[in-house]
C-alpha cells in the first residue's frame, strides 16, 4: 500500500502519519526529515539543501526525487509506505509515476489535509521536536508531559529554525505556487480524497481511518 500525505505545512502531516504507522504496517518516509538529519549531520546533502530550508523554499528536485527512489528500496518499505512531504511539485510527482513501476509498486490514495490558514500559522508557530527521535508535540494543543522533554524519549524539545512567523509565511506562499497544482494533479487520476483537518488529532485521524479501511 502506498499513500501519499498532502496538504500545506502544519496540516497535521507528520502528526497523523504517525498514528496511521502505528495502526497500519507501512514505513514512513518525510523527505523534511531526512533531509533535516543531512543538514545537522553536514553532509553533502545537508550543505547543499541548508540554505533553501531555512528560507522556507524548497530544495531543488533533483536533489529530493534521489532521496526518495532509495529509501523506496530499502526492506522496510516491501510492505508498502507513506510518504509525507513528497511530491511537493508537478515534477516530482511525474518522477515518481516513473520509479513506481521499477519497484512494483502503485499509488494507492493521496490524503489532502485541509486546514485553515490561520490554525496553520498558529500550529507551526507553537510547533516543537524532539531532537532525538524527531516526534511532534505542540505548546497548547499536545503538550509534552513535562516541558520541553520528550515522553517518548526524553530528548530535548526544540523550535525548527523554520517555524519563525516570517518563514511559516514564506512556506504557505510556496505552498500555493508549487505544490497546491498537485491537487488537480491527482483530482484528474482520481485519486484524492480531502479530508477535514480542522479538527482535532483524534478525530482527522478518524476520517483518515475510515478511507484506510476500505483500501
Ligand atoms: P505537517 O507535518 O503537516 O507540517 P505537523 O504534523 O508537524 O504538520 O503538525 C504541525 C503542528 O500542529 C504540530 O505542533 C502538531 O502537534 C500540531 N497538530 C497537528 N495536528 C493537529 C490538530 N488536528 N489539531 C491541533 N494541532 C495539531
Ligand atoms: P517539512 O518537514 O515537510 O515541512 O519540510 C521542511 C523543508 O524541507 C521544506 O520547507 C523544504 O525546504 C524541504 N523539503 C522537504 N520535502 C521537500 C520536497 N519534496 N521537495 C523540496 N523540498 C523539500
Amino acid at each position: 500500500m502506498l499513500i501519499i500525505l498532502l496538504g500545506p505545512p502544519g496540516a497535521g502531516k507528520g502528526t497523523e502519519a504517525e498514528k496511521i504507522t502505528q495502526k497500519y504496517n507501512l514505513a514512513y518516509i518525510s523527505t523534511g526529515d531526512i533531509l533535516r538529519k543531512a543538514v545537522k549531520e553536514e553532509t553533502q546533502l545537508g550543505r547543499k539543501a541548508r540554505d533553501y530550508m531555512d528560507q522556507g523554499q524548497l530544495v531543488p528536485d533533483n536533489l529530493v526525487v534521489e532521496i526518495v527512489r532509495e529509501r523506496l528500496t530499502e526492506p522496510d518499505c516491501a510492505n508498502g509506505a507513506i510518504l509525507d512531504g513528497f511530491p511537493r511539485t508537478v515534477d516530482q510527482a511525474i518522477f515518481l509515476d516513473q520509479v513506481l513501476p521499477e519497484i512494483g509498486a502503485e499509488i494507492d490514495q493521496v490524503l489532502l489535509i485541509e486546514v485553515e490558514e490561520n490554525e496553520l500559522i498558529e500550529r507551526l508557530t507553537g510547533r516543537r521536536v524532539c531532537s532525538d527521535c524527531g516526534v511532534n508535540y505542540h505548546v497548547k494543543y499536545k503538550p509534552p508531559q513535562v516541558r520541553n522533554v520528550c515522553d517518548q524519549c526524553g530528548g530535548d524539545l526544540y523550535q525548527r529554525e523554520d517555524d519563525s512567523l516570517k518563514t511559516v509565511k514564506e512556506r504557505l506562499e510556496v505552498y500555493k505556487k508549487q505544490t497546491e497544482p498537485l491537487v488537480d494533479f491527482y483530482k484528474e487520476k482520481k485519486l484524492l480524497k480531502a479530508i477535514d483537518g480542522n479538527q482535532d488529532i483524534d478525530e482527522v485521524f478518524e476520517q483518515i481511518d475510515s478511507i484506510l479501511k476500505q483500501l
